[in-house]
């Protein structure tokens, strides 16, 4: 299981991208890799839910994503959403809907247009612990930390 989230700027231009085009909806997604949490493709998803609060992926989608990650190899290193209005912090259903307890769970908030945040945890049993996430081999560092 990934102790870290390890991204290059480019993915998370990727990701961030794809949260903004969704802003006032939540928007989700996978990242797929390798054991360490090195992400080699994001892929960009469909929120069914269409709801600013919520997300739900696109089964058949879903499917197409984890056959193509078989395929080449990689593994599901995490599954990403955004917090369009509120904190990047796990709600209680996103605990609840944690199904799988070998992937990290990223969430970029919009909260701040000018300074999206991230923060990236392991949901396992409804427990929650985050994990540290990499930017082309530096530290993310949380805004109004360290500095
Ligand atoms: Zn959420």
């Amino acid at each position: 299981m990934p102790t870290a989230l390890r991204l290059s700027s480019r993915q998370l231009d990727t990701i961030l991208r794809h949260a903004r085009a969704w802003k006032p909806e939540e928007a989700c997604g996978i990242l797929a890799g390798n054991g360490d949490g090195r992400v080699e493709r994001v892929f960009p998803m469909e929120n069914v839910e269409h709801s600013s609060t919520l997300y739900m992926m696109d089964s058949q989608e879903q499917f197409r994503v984890f056959d193509e990650i078989e395929r080449e190899g990689w593994q599901l290193v995490a599954i990403f959403h955004s917090h369009p209005h509120s904190p990047a912090v796990p709600s209680a259903r996103d605990c609840e809907l944690a199904f799988y307890p070998d992937s990290l769970y990223l969430i970029v908030s919009l909260m701040d247009d000018a300074l999206p945040e991230l923060h990236a945890y392991r949901i396992v049993d409804g427990e929650v612990e985050e994990v540290d996430i990499f930017v082309d081999g530096n530290r993310l560092e949380p805004p109004g930390e360290g500095g």
